[in-house]
């Protein structure tokens, strides 16, 4: 795979400019020159084999010899999720991205602790554009804005094929019949705290079944990476 650059405005023809951090990797760290070969995606589809013309000090400027755009999964894979401290919510986003995951809505609970401001979000939407480059995701992760249970529940899960992890004995394990074939899944991971009885209770009046990931506590993060995954092996 040829090294690849995220370009939000490219076009399918005709040049493209790069600037800011994904020009600085080009021109500081692989020290490109031109006639160097790139691949350029503009992480809605589109993707572009670039030239390039000529290596600036801040910019490249590049000429897209050809490009296709490529259709968007048939099967949605939503994760809500309450947010682990510290950089384990980057290390979430990045194999959720990684793993397929379509769009993560992180959620607040009542017994959240974390809150991402959105200067951090903003930060978060860099570690998807990195994993995307690195594994060849063409369609970026849809990092939703911090989202109240209440709506999650309402406006996601109950119009889905949807699942809340929640420990503890009764509720059965995951697997691939209750996941089914269905077009869209959505899944809710709960704080370090859980979720209350209340939440579960607000989540089963909505048609959402309560599953288990097995007999061990996992961590938020742990869980979401089981559950993309399960969700990933689903669609292949
Ligand atoms: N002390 C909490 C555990 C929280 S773990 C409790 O007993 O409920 C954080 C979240 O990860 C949980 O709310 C749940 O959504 C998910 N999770 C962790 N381990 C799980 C398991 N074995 N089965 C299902 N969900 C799990």
């Amino acid at each position: 795979m040829p090294h690849r650059f995220f370009l939000a405005n490219l076009s399918d023809s005709g040049t493209a400019v790069l600037d800011g951090i994904e020009a600085h990797h080009l021109l500081h760290v692989l020290r490109a020159s031109p006639g160097d070969i790139v691949e350029l995606f503009n992480g809605a589809g589109l993707v572009a084999k670039a030239e390039v013309v000529k290596a600036g000090r801040r910019d490249i400027d590049l000429r897209v010899l050809e490009s296709h755009r490529e259709e968007p999964s048939s099967r949605q894979v939503i994760i809500g999720t309450a947010v682990p401290k510290g950089d384990r919510f980057d290390w979430l986003i990045e194999k959720a991205t990684e793993l397929g995951v379509t769009r993560l809505v992180p959620l607040t609970t009542e017994r959240s602790v974390v809150d991402p401001r959105d200067s951090k979000l903003d930060k978060l939407r860099q570690t998807v554009i990195a994993a995307c480059k690195q594994s060849g995701r063409n369609h970026l992760l849809e990092l939703s804005p911090v989202t109240t249970w209440a709506s999650f529940v309402k406006e996601t899960l109950s119009s889905s094929h949807s699942f809340v992890a929640h420990p503890g004995p009764g509720a059965p394990v995951l697997s691939s019949e209750l996941l089914g074939n269905h077009s869209q899944v959505a899944f809710a991971i709960g704080p370090e705290g859980g979720f209350t009885d209340g939440e579960v209770a607000l989540a089963a009046e909505h048609k959402v079944t309560p599953i288990s990931l097995g007999p061990l506590i996992l961590r938020i993060e742990t869980a979401a990476v089981a559950l993309a995954a399960c969700a990933a092996l689903r669609s292949l």
